[in-house]
């Protein structure tokens, strides 16, 4: 197959066969979200340049290599998201939400855009649900943002992931800091890669965050950011944690974490999995009490997360997370003949509004081939409509796990599949039970 019939590296098409998995996720994710509070945001998947370089950092790995940059007709630069957040604030400072009552809870699904090497958890074009909670500075805000990513993960069954949590203090604070950092690496120049020689004199912080195993292993022993936090800051901490404590959710505080894009202060965290290999992180967040302000809003304490759809899915099937199955065709009305088919389409419209799925011959097939594609496509139920059927108004549906027949008046087909198919429900929960 020549390149340009292949999907562009590091992107994915999600067939039919998989769909209904990624609408359970974004089903999870948004019922779980509104619980909450949060309704849904959707802002465009471009933006001017400057609404990323400026905001997620020009010294981060996403500005610095990852974005899909590019000059429309009209000569302007235009950025593919890389991620949501900027977005969503440009949103919610042009539309006045963060003039409106406080705090607005939103939350989002959308494509993200980076230019990376594609491997297991990292494409080109991937997804991120994600909440924002805009206008909130206590503590319990941070607890309740971690609260709406813990209990999605928890109502998807994912069962081993640790929640990772760290302070990176405010502006104040991190001069301190910055200043002790820059102090250990430079001892260690030498050993840093050479993205790293460059973060020591831009933004010494980036260097804990750096992927190659030399730097890693450097930052281990680097100073902690949490031994130089303000007396405010820390008061912040100690305040998380205890509203964690209290919704009961399990953490480790880890130094280590100081997330990739420059926008957080104070909490960070991150809901990390042993069974995704390097791309361990499904889920990363945290404050960014600066941001609003420094996109032309009043100042507005904020907080959010992303969580990356297609790594959760990874994940799922590494740790065998059983998913809902996809439903099946409820029933397959096979015609026999012109006059049958004709009638066959006003029965399948009428049920299909009533909510059952129903399919119908769309090929002019012969019975025996019908019964095949209804056998294919796994049809719960099939009724048989031919000359016999029409001119006594009645037919059977055929149950087929079974093979039982309940005979219908074909005017009632709904009523009778109703009934067939609450009472198969009850049978296959019945059957769990005793199971
Ligand atoms: P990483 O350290 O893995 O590069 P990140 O710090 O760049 O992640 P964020 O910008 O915080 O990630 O994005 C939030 C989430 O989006 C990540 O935790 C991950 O689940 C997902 N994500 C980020 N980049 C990718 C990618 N290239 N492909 C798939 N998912 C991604
Ligand atoms: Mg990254």
């Amino acid at each position: 197959m020549s390149e340009i019939n292949r999907a562009i590296k590091g992107t994915n098409d999600v067939l039919p066969k998989d769909s209904h998995k990624i609408q359970f996720l974004e089903k999870t994710m948004l019922e779980t979200a509104r619980l909450f509070g949060f309704r849904e945001i959707r802002v465009p998947v471009f933006e001017h340049t400057e609404v990323f370089s400026r905001n997620v950092g020009d010294t981060t790995d996403v500005v610095q290599k990852e974005m899909y940059t590019f000059l429309d007709k009209g000569g302007r630069s235009i950025t593919l998201r890389p991620e949501l957040t900027a977005g969503v604030v440009r949103s919610s400072i042009e539309h006045g939400l963060i003039y409106d009552a406080l705090p607005q809870k939103v939350c989002y699904i959308g494509g993200c855009y980076r230019y990376e090497k594609p491997q297991a958890g990292r494409l080109r074009e991937f997804h991120q649900f994600g909440i924002e909670c805009l206008g909130a500075a206590s503590p319990s805000a941070d607890a309740e943002v971690i609260s709406v990513a813990h209990q999605i993960l928890n109502k998807i069954g994912i069962e081993k992931i640790s929640l990772q949590i760290n302070s990176i203090g405010c502006p104040e604070c991190r001069k301190d800091y910055q200043a002790a950092l820059k102090d250990y690496f430079e001892k260690n120049i030498d050993k840093l890669c050479d993205t790293c020689k460059d973060r020591l004199t831009r933004n010494p912080m980036r260097i804990l965050d750096c992927k190659s195993p030399v730097c890693s292993k450097l930052a281990e022993n680097a100073p902690k950011v949490i031994d130089y936090l303000c007396d405010d800051c820390k008061k912040h901490f100690e305040g998380v944690k205890a509203h964690l404590d209290s919704a009961g959710l399990k953490y480790t505080v880890n130094p280590q974490i100081v997330r990739g894009l420059d926008y957080y202060t104070r909490t960070v965290f991150e809901f990390i999995s042993g069974d995704i290999g390097a791309q361990s992180t499904v889920c990363g967040g945290g404050r960014y009490d600066a941001l609003v302000e420094q996109m032309g809003g009043n100042p507005t304490p904020a907080l959010g997360f992303g969580m990356g759809i297609e790594r959760l899915l990874l994940l799922i099937e590494n740790s065998n997370t059983p998913l809902p199955k996809d439903k099946t065709c409820d029933l397959y009305i096979a015609p026999m003949g012109e006059k049958a088919s004709i009638k066959a389409t006003e029965i399948a419209n009428k049920i299909r509004f009533d909510g059952f799925e129903v399919q119908t011959d769309l090929c002019g097939r012969g019975l025996k081939a019908q019964m095949k594609y209804a056998d294919k496509i796994n049809a719960k139920f099939t009724l048989v409509l031919g000359d016999n059927e029409l001119d006594t108004n009645t037919a059977e549906i055929k149950d087929m796990t079974t093979g039982t027949k309940t005979g219908t008046s074909l005017d009632k087909i709904n009523d009778t599949l109703l009934s067939l198919v609450l009472n198969s429900a009850l049978e296959n929960v019945t059957d769990s039970i005793i199971e």
